[in-house]
């Protein structure tokens, strides 16, 4: 069953792990340890059924794999996902329970926090192992992922102004920034700092006033957000946001944001590049945050060596963009195939799998 799931991508390892007494249902996917041990987040929430739970951990560690191989990192990619509601299903004893399953894998797998898991409870499954990472303090302690991921969102946007409208400057460039928590916060500073005008929105008006205030940006109503006459469009709240109906209501060339899972399906990346809007691969522009965390793993770190990776994102995207046009393909196809590569090449230079 599991080897015949659509998702099921050749990943080397799924475990399955239960505890009674504290209630733990946990599946942990390595999707591929070519690069390194597997690092990604522990996803908490309540699946429908187990089925769910199956394909979203095989999608998201998957995912991990591109996500981290397109960074540049010594890390493979695994993702986590405990069953439960994070609300009502969490104690001590879970989390420690889970902590021993990721012990069994003598470092095959590095869990961080994800939807539903905060840094608190990665701590908790620290008390039992530690292949841990994203925590706020210890020595190599990575601290908030968050202004990493922005400034490596700022200069993806600068990439993409660069390729698409032609101009190094962010100067009188229009932006409009959906959600200003962690990420778009920071990346409005930046943004602002270089003299573009911003547009922004979020559900809770207390953000965006804060944004307006801050920067004399203009806050518009949430559902019209990715509808503005404007030259980037930066996702930075949820996903699925380019889908059927947002699509024909897209004015800007440029889509650049932090969110995760951008595209509603991978098919809306070929609509983008057939409406002539180029769009940087959520999972590259977004590499900030994983950098950050990896610079943990290992017992030391150094922020130098951190933001060195975070700047090299310009590059990858560029090297995305310019592949894309030359091949006439969706970025989002091009980035897959270059994780793909970079993966295969690694497997032939004989970087071993983790044991
Ligand atoms: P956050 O929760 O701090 O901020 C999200 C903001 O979006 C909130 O202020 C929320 O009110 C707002 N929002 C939600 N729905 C909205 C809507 N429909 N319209 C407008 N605003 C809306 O989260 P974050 O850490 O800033 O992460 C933002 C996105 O970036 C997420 O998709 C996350 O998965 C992704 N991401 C974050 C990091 C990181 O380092 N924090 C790293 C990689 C990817």
């Amino acid at each position: 069953m599991l080897f015949d799931a659509p998702d099921f991508d050749n990943h080397e390892l799924v475990l399955f792990g239960r505890d009674p007494e504290s209630g733990l249902k946990a599946i942990i996917a390595v999707h591929d340890t070519t690069m390194g041990p597997a690092c990604g987040g522990c996803r908490m929430w309540p699946y429908a059924t187990e089925a769910d739970a199956v394909k979203d951990v095989l999608r998201l560690s998957r995912g991990m794999s591109y996500k981290n191989v397109m960074a540049g990192l010594p890390l493979g990619g695994g993702k986590s996902v405990l069953i439960g509601d994070p609300k009502t299903a969490k104690s001590d004893a879970l989390f420690r329970a889970f902590g021993r399953m990721v012990e069994s894998l003598g470092g095959r797998y590095i869990a961080a926090e994800d939807v539903g898991i905060t840094v608190a409870d990665v701590q908790v499954m620290g008390r039992e192992t530690k292949h841990v990472a994203g925590l706020n303090h210890g020595a190599a302690a990575s601290g908030d992922p968050s202004p990493f991921t922005a400034y490596g969102v700022y200069l993806g946007i600068k990439a993409a102004v660069k390729h698409r409208l032609g101009t190094d400057s962010l100067k009188g460039v229009r932006v409009a920034v959906q959600g200003l928590g962690n990420v778009g916060s920071h990346l409005c500073q930046r943004l602002a700092d270089d003299g573009a005008v911003l547009v922004v929105s979020d559900i809770f008006a207390d953000q965006a006033k804060q944004v307006v205030d801050r920067h004399g940006a203009t806050a518009v109503d949430p559902s019209v957000i990715h509808a503005q006459d404007v030259d980037v469009f930066a996702p930075c709240a949820l996903g699925g946001v380019l889908n059927e109906q947002s699509l024909p209501q897209l004015k800007a060339k440029v889509v650049a944001g932090g969110a995760n899972n951008q595209l509603a399906v991978d098919a809306i990346g070929r609509q983008l590049r057939t409406l002539g809007v180029l769009y940087a691969p959520d999972y590259v522009i977004n590499g900030g945050g994983i950098i950050n965390v990896a610079g943990e793993v290992g017992g030391t770190y150094s922020k130098e060596a951190i933001l060195a990776k975070v700047e090299a994102i310009h590059g990858t995207l560029a090297d995305i963009f310019r592949r894309a046009d030359a091949e006439d393909r969706p970025t989002n196809e091009v980035a897959d195939q270059m994780a793909r590569e970079r993966l295969a090449a690694g497997r032939a230079k004989g970087m071993a799998k983790v044991a």
